[in-house]
């Protein structure tokens, strides 16, 4: 096994992004970390993230991306190919919510979520999928979500394209098995993040009600499922979707 295989996490300075990335910087990965200038939150927490980071001895890059961007993503990886190396390890967590039920929501909500949530799967993907092939070995996780399996009320956006994440997968698989490279998702439920941390407390503690296992999800429990999916002991699991919700839904 080459623990030392790079890996690439879209948004994976915060979040469960930044859970994932530390779950496979201590699987010995070397992990390029991705962020979006576009996103003013997370490039103020980037400093102090990325000193943390060294400070505990990572071997982390942090690389810019705009994944609705597909000049920007063919960029990355030429940038990742050049400095650091082939990537055969890809995570795409990368997301973000515009939630309207759909007779109020806008086109441009729409979009937003299809072009970073969907497309993103496609803008990613595509430049990095060549190497895999040719080296005969390559993980790709994507980020899907419960809401993705079960609708919800708000989110016509983000679950469409949750679940297209999950029929895009089936298909990248079947087309790579052969070549040494799986590709899955993994369906979160309600996890620990800034996001959900930020609903109103008697909110989330009705949401947590609902959660047969009684608890949000910790994101370094996103970050194991990852870990295992991208490790050489999964080459058996391709085209899958591992639900990580506390028992909120089953397919
Ligand atoms: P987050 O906001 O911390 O992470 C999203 C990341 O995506 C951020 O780093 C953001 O900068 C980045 N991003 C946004 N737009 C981008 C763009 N155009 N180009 C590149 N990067 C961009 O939120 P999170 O909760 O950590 O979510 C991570 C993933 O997990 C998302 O795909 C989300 O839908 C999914 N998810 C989260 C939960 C949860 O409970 N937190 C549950 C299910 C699924």
């Amino acid at each position: 096994m080459n623990a030392k295989r790079i890996a690439v996490v879209t948004g994976g300075t915060t979040g469960l992004g930044a859970a994932i990335t530390l779950a496979l910087l201590e699987q010995g990965r070397t992990v390029v970390a991705t962020y979006y200038p576009g996103d003013l939150n997370a490039c103020e927490a980037l400093p102090e993230w990325s000193v943390r980071m060294k400070e505990a001895g990572h071997d982390v890059f942090i690389f810019p991306v705009d994944v609705t961007d597909p000049a920007s993503c063919e960029a990355l990886i030429a940038r990742v190919n050049t400095e650091v190396g082939v990537p055969l390890i890809l995570v795409n967590n990368a997301g973000i919510t515009r939630d309207a039920p759909l007779h109020k929501m806008t086109f441009a909500q729409w979009n937003a979520v299809i072009m970073t949530n969907l497309n993103s799967f496609f803008t990613m993907t595509r430049p990095v999928i060549e190497g895999m092939r040719a080296a005969k070995w390559g993980r790709i996780v994507s980020i899907s979500s419960v809401n993705g399996e079960k609708g919800q009320f708000g989110q016509a956006n983000y679950a469409a394209a949750k679940a297209g994440i999950i029929a895009a997968t089936k298909s990248v698989a079947a087309e790579n098995a052969k070549y040494g490279v799986t590709v899955n998702a993994v369906a979160p439920g309600y996890i620990a993040t800034d996001m959900v941390m930020a609903i109103k407390e008697e909110v989330r503690t009705k949401i947590v009600e609902g959660v047969p296992v009684g608890r949000l999800g910790e994101p370094s429990e996103i970050g194991r499922v990852v870990q295992f999916l991208t490790s050489d002991d999964a080459g058996l699991i391709t085209g899958s979707t591992i639900d990580a919700n506390g028992g909120l839904y089953y397919r």
